[in-house]
């Protein structure tokens, strides 16, 4: 069966940078997405990676990129005191990894992003929720949304985040995401005495929670609180919070921690205030099932402590459509495409949850982690050299696996 006609579930970073890639190889993506058109917009801000930000430039994206973002030069890490306990130097990402990471606001990225798939004209489908999946023999893959409306192609890819309906439809018994013991919750707001703090994202290891911030030059401030919260809390419970009770506890849980922690947080509108539980996905024993596929945190979900999982969404969807190009066979094609990233994903969910552990308050293990952070920072150093310095490399051919087992390049 030629494969032309990809229905691709989900418009968020591996979305729509497959659209993108598949219809620069000559297939004919659809989207469908389960939000408004306006609500995909949603959300507070991420680092993207210099691995990420490569992909976006093989799709011609990284300089609208650049000029609504900004590089953080670094990483300075203070224990609860306000002492500088170690530092991660990022000013020669572009030398080292071909790209510098940017520090963006969901917002701008998705408006790239989307931005560009209208301008290619690739349809997407606002309001459509995948519901089920009906799988026609040889022929293909029809998808049944809410509402009771359907859509058929020859290969269906699952980009639905870590909730995936996709991933419940093809793999109903494999195990859901994991919860990793902390709440995130952050926000922006304008304070000009703090341009001087411009350049480095500031991470301290507060007394009751983990608060990290980033000033622009302007002196706007992104900042985030990872809150530790032992049983996860359910959507209904963090809604039911006000947002001024929120902020109020934040205020109280950093009381006590260094400048300017709390001016940070008292002086950010308290309605703007996210609250998501932070979670990963367990290892799955197949990311594919005859024509179905799972992509991005469908498949692979991370928590944020190694700011990467929207990187690996957009390396996935740059190797899944060299796959579907360069291999003969669509279940050979997937079966190439898990073989060659779920090794390098799950060791970045591994790390990054390793990364969270360390934000979690501890009375004796706080001061050894003070004590050794030059050490784990070296490590960290390491670890990120494979992780940034990959490159998916768009001309060359993906070569089909020979021999099971046998190791692919991109
Ligand atoms: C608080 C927080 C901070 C983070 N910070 C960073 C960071 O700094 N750096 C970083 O690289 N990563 C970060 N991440 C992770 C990053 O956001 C994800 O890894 C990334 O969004 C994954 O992209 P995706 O396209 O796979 O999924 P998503 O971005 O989740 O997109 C999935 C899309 O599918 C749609 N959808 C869901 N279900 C259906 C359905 N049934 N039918 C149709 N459509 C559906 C959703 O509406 C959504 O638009 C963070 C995550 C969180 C929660």
């Amino acid at each position: 069966m030629m494969v032309r006609k990809v229905l691709i579930i989900g418009s968020g970073f591996a979305g729509t940078a497959l659209a993108l890639f598949l219809k620069r190889a000559g297939f004919d993506p659809e989207i469908y997405e389960a939000r408004s058109a306006l609500g995909v917009d949603a959300g507070a801000f991420l680092y993207l990676a210099p691995n990420g930000v490569k992909v976006l430039k093989e799709l011609g994206l990284d300089r609208p990129l650049e000029q609504d973002g900004f590089p953080a030069t670094g990483m300075v890490f203070y224990n609860q005191k306000g002492r500088r306990i170690g530092e991660l130097d990022n000013r020669s990402d572009l030398e080292r990894y071909g790209a510098r990471g940017q520090v963006l606001k969901r917002a701008q990225i998705f408006r790239v992003l989307q931005g560009e798939v209208a301008r290619q004209g690739i349809p997407v489908h606002y309001g459509r929720r995948l519901e089920g999946l009906e799988v026609l023999g040889q022929e293909g893959v029809v998808a049944r949304f809410a509402g009771g409306t359907s859509a058929e192609g020859e290969v269906l890819v699952g980009a639905d985040g870590i909730n995936s309906s996709t991933r419940r439809i093809i793999l109903p018994q494999s195990p859901g995401p994991r919860y990793t013991g902390l709440v995130d919750t952050g926000g922006f707001t304008f304070l000009p005495s703090l341009r001087a703090h411009s350049g480095p994202q500031h991470m301290i290891f507060g007394h009751k929670a983990f608060f990290g911030y980033v000033v622009r030059p302007s002196g706007e401030v992104y900042w985030f609180s990872n809150v530790p919260w032992a049983r996860e809390p359910t959507r209904e419970e963090l809604k039911a919070i006000a947002p001024a009770v929120w902020k109020q506890r934040l205020l109280e849980l950093h009381a006590g921690d260094p400048a300017p922690v709390v001016e940070i947080i008292r002086s950010t509108e308290a309605e703007g205030l996210g609250k998501w539980p932070l979670r990963d996905m367990p290892s799955l024993p197949a990311w594919h099932k005859g024509p179905v596929c799972l992509v991005g945190d469908a498949a692979h979900a991370t928590s944020p402590s190694a700011g990467q999982g929207a990187s690996l969404a957009l390396e996935d969807a740059a190797v899944l459509a060299k796959c579907l190009r360069d291999i003969r066979g669509l279940e050979p094609a997937l079966a190439a495409f898990q073989r060659l990233r779920k090794g390098r994903v799950e060791q970045v969910v591994r790390q990054s949850r390793r990364n969270g552990d360390l934000k979690i308050p501890h009375p004796v293990m706080g001061r050894v982690r003070d004590l050794l952070m030059p050490v784990f920072l070296r490590a960290a150093e390491r670890a990120a050299q494979p992780i940034y310095g990959y490159t998916v490399d768009w001309e060359a051919p993906t070569p089909a696996p020979a021999v099971d087992g046998a190791e692919l390049r991109v």
